[in-house]
Formats: C-alpha cells, structure tokens, sequence
C-alpha cells in the first residue's frame, strides 16, 4: 500500500539518512580495477582537504546534496543497473554472468559509518559487490565494516598535498585490510609538490604490511602535475620494495567521463 506523504516523512525521519551528492552509473577510472562498470553513491563531507581534489565540491555539503535513507539510495542503485544491465555482462569465463559492484565514494564516505552499517548491509541483500573509495584516514571506522566490503581502494595522503600526515591512519587501515582478507590496492596522487621521501615512506610501510599490495602512481592532468622524471623515480624507488608498482592516470578524465 502506498504511504501518506505524512506517513513517508514520518518512517524517513526515524531511519538514518546520509548527505549524498550523485548517485550514477559509469567505470571505475582509477586504481587495478579501471574499466570496471559500476554504480557510484558519492556521498558529501570530508575530512581532509587535498590541493587536487577533483571533487571539491563534495567536500563540504551543499545546496544540491540530499539527504537519502538507505532503501532510497538501493532503489536508485538497482534502477540504474537495471537501465544499464547491458555494460555488466561478463566474459563467460568469469563463472558469473554480470558484474554487479557499488562504489561507495565521496567525500570521504567513512563519514557516514552508522549509516553505512545499516546500507551495506542491504547492498549485499540485492547483490552488489561492495568497492570502497577512501582517503584511509579513518581505520577505526572502517573496522566497523571491512567484512562488508569486497574492494577496497584506498589513498595515502602525502603531507605536501594535504599539509598534514598520516602516516599512522594509513598503516592502521592498510593492515585492517589486509588482515580481512579483502582485495585492497593503495593510490597515491602525484603532483608537483610530492617529494621522494613521501614515496619511500609510503613504500615502506605497504611493504610491512605485505609487499604484494598494489601500489598505483597516479600523475596530476593538471596544472599541478610533476615532472615526467620524476614520476619514473617514484616509481622505481617504491618498485625496490614493492611487486607490483604501476602508474596510471586517471581513466574517466582522459575520456570525459564522470
Ligand atoms: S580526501 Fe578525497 S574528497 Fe577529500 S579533499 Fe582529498 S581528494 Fe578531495
């Protein structure tokens, strides 16, 4: 039976509603996994604010957020899938016949983890595959719901793009992870300003963690980005302690897509 305008306002004011800014379907433009089709859910608020964040304007909610309940964000998801069914079958030699994934984005969507606590739940109920975005700044919340994710794709933020470290955060998060058993690869983005010293850093602590964890370079587009050279050290300076070290712009901007 369909609800009073009264009586939906009064069940959305007893769940929990996360600030969303764009729920969409495209591919997955960075990281091991680029190419991959998926609904994205970015949601608004972040902790951290980078100098090349690509996505300022979910830093912070705004006018053009919404604040959405869990089952709202799942209908909207499943709609999309369905509307793009096509772009998800998979080679049959997957054993599955469609890839069903949802990138949890942002912002930094470990903001929202009592509500993610309720959501994740229901993404799995309805067959998605749960692929993380995260700055890895928040271990403690992502405790709260590793077991629920599949992917989970994780920046380290280099104190010359953040003016601020985090060192600590990343390796706390990483080990987390790592310890769940879940298929985690490490970003960092390259700009002008990141120093040799952030790369060893950062190689030195996935290889304590474990040294098969991908590692992919990402060099700026922009107007901020690095010198060629230097991008080739970073690379073969992390590659001295790592396996698997690529560079790799990101996908979706030399396309245009979103
Ligand atoms: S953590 Fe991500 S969303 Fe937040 S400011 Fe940095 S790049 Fe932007």
């Amino acid at each position: 039976m369909r609800k009073s305008k009264k009586e939906y306002s009064d069940v959305k004011k007893q769940r929990l509603c996360a600030p969303t800014d764009e729920i969409f379907f495209s591919y997955q433009g960075e990281g091991i996994y680029a190419g991959m089709p998926q609904i994205f859910v970015r949601f608004a608020g972040c902790n951290i604010k980078c100098s090349y964040c690509d996505t300022a304007n979910s830093q912070k909610i705004s006018s053009k957020t919404k604040f959405l309940t869990a089952p709202e964000i799942i209908r909207e998801a499943v709609k999309l899938y369905n509307k793009n069914k096509k772009a998800t079958i998979l080679p049959k030699f997957c054993g599955k016949q469609r890839l069903k994934s949802i990138s949890i984005t942002g912002g930094e969507p470990l903001l929202q983890i009592d509500f993610l606590k309720e959501f994740l739940p229901l993404a799995l109920q309805e067959g998605f595959e749960v692929y993380l975005e995260t700055n890895g700044a928040m271990p403690q919340n992502l405790k709260k719901i590793v077991s629920l994710c599949s992917i989970i794709s994780m920046d380290f933020k280099m104190p010359s793009a953040c003016g601020k470290s985090f060192w600590k955060e990343h390796k706390e998060f990483l080990q987390t992870a790592s310890n769940a058993g879940k298929a985690v690869f490490v970003k960092i983005a390259l700009t002008k300003e990141t120093k040799l010293i952030e790369i060893v850093k950062s190689a030195e602590i996935i290889k304590a963690v474990s040294k098969n964890i991908p590692l992919i370079l990402q060099p700026s587009l922009s107007k901020d980005k690095g010198k060629l050279q230097d991008i080739f050290l970073f690379r073969s300076i992390a590659a001295k302690d790592l396996n698997d070290v690529r560079v790799m712009p990101q996908m979706h901007k030399l396309y245009n897509l979103k």
